[in-house]
């Protein structure tokens, strides 16, 4: 049985896509089966692991709001063992389209149901806000994963975050747990890379991962080969420590079971 980990910040550019993108790949190289499910409408996990645009027929979004089985949607990657449900520019008027639908909160929940099974992980990139593709997203997960980014204000925006956890705790899934807080883009130049790492270990104690990922300009590079770092430069900083990040993901899955 999958467990099912939304990757969710809502504030843009701090690394969602990088780590779904590449988390997923490296839990898929480390042996495990795995699905990336990209529900941002900018489709860039999509794009990142290979796969064109253009040529998707079924996409995340006629799951969501036509019904599709999830299965008719997925396409391989360029990684063994890593499947995807792919997300294009279309899904951009679902947001607006869910607000009347019947059980709108739940619809991915409900196309995850049977083919939860087949994999050992489903890896959710969220969207940068906290909308209806969001909350479905936790609504259907066991965990959130936040990246945050080792900048200024990095903390801005948590506690409205983490009270969105809260609620959908309260009335959509109570079983939803925080995976953990990866910092992301660190500079150990910088005086201020550092400060952001001790107060977000103040403010999430035991739940920041050991593994932090660094400033790398590979990983800005892979996305437009559309590659993953682990193919793009396995040799890098960047696939080094989304590898360690993939093992501590696999560690703390295996501790909960
Ligand atoms: P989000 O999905 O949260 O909006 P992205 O993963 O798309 O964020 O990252 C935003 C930008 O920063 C992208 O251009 C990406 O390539 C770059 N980026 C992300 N992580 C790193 C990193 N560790 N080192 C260098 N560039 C990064
Ligand atoms: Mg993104």
């Amino acid at each position: 049985m999958a467990k099912i980990i939304a990757i969710a910040n809502q504030k843009g550019g701090v690394g969602k896509t990088t780590t779904a993108v590449n988390l997923s790949s490296c839990l898929a190289y480390k042996g495990k089966k795995v699905l990336v499910i990209d529900i941002d409408p900018q489709g860039n996990t999509t794009s990142g692991l290979g796969v064109d645009k253009k040529n998707i027929t079924h996409s995340v979004y006629d799951v969501i709001i036509n019904d599709e089985p999830i299965e008719n949607t997925l396409l391989k990657t360029c990684i063994d063992n890593l499947m995807i449900c792919p997300s294009n520019i279309q899904l951009a008027g679902a947001e607006v389209e869910l607000v009347s639908m019947i059980s709108r909160e739940n619809r991915l929940k409900s196309a995850l149901y049977y083919i939860r099974k087949e994999f050992d992980f489903i890896i959710i990139d969220c969207p940068p806000s906290l909308g209806l593709l969001t909350l479905n997203s936790l609504t259907a997960s066991d965990t959130i994963l936040v990246p945050i980014q080792c900048e200024y204000y990095a903390l801005e925006g948590l506690s409205q975050l983490m009270n969105t956890v809260k609620l959908v705790q309260r009335h959509l899934n109570p079983q939803l747990d925080v995976e953990g807080v990866v910092l992301t883009m660190f500079d150990a130049r910088t005086n201020l890379s550092i400060q952001v790492v001790e107060e977000v270990k103040k403010y999430f104690s035991n739940k920041v991962y050991r593994t932090i990922i660094p400033r790398n300009v590979r990983l800005s590079e892979a996305p437009s080969f559309g590659l993953p770092i682990i193919l793009y430069d396995a040799k890098s900083k960047g696939a080094e420590c989304y590898i360690d990040l993939a093992e501590e993901v696999i560690e703390y899955a295996e501790e909960v079971v």
